[in-house]
């Protein structure tokens, strides 16, 4: 059984999130410490541990946040000019809280998508 993370409390708004949209299947929230002028996180509403987890299942929930980003880029005023969508998976990723979320950024120009490790 996975364990809950934190987004678990901010879907049920237990713990305050500045959340942009909420529906039966995905909430969208800002990052508490945004890398971009726009960086919002999107999640299933269902737990998820990580992209290795994701079953066909869950294809209406991630489908369904591909949507929500799309057009929250557009209510952001980003979509034009263009953003990121990034899903890390565990170490090698960078993930570090492991309930699925989509980050959306932009608002600027980004950099390369990659950087070599640290
Ligand atoms: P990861 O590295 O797992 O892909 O990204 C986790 C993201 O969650 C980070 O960008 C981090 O800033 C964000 N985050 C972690 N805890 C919280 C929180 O309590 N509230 C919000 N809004 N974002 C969080």
């Amino acid at each position: 059984m996975a364990e809950e993370t934190i987004f678990s409390k901010i879907i049920r708004r237990e713990i305050p999130a500045d959340i942009l949209y909420q529906d039966e299947l995905v909430t969208a929230f800002r990052d508490i410490t945004p890398q971009a002028p726009t960086h919002i996180l999107i999640i299933p509403n269902h737990l998820i541990p990580t992209a290795n987890d994701i079953k066909a299942s869950d294809e209406k929930a991630l489908g369904r946040m591909m949507s929500v980003a799309a057009k929250l880029a557009q209510e952001e005023g980003i979509a034009e000019d263009g953003y990121r969508l990034i899903m890390n998976c565990n170490q090698h990723g960078g993930q570090e809280v492991f309930h699925i979320h989509m980050h959306l950024v932009g608002g600027h120009q980004l950099g390369r998508m990659l950087s070599p490790p640290a």
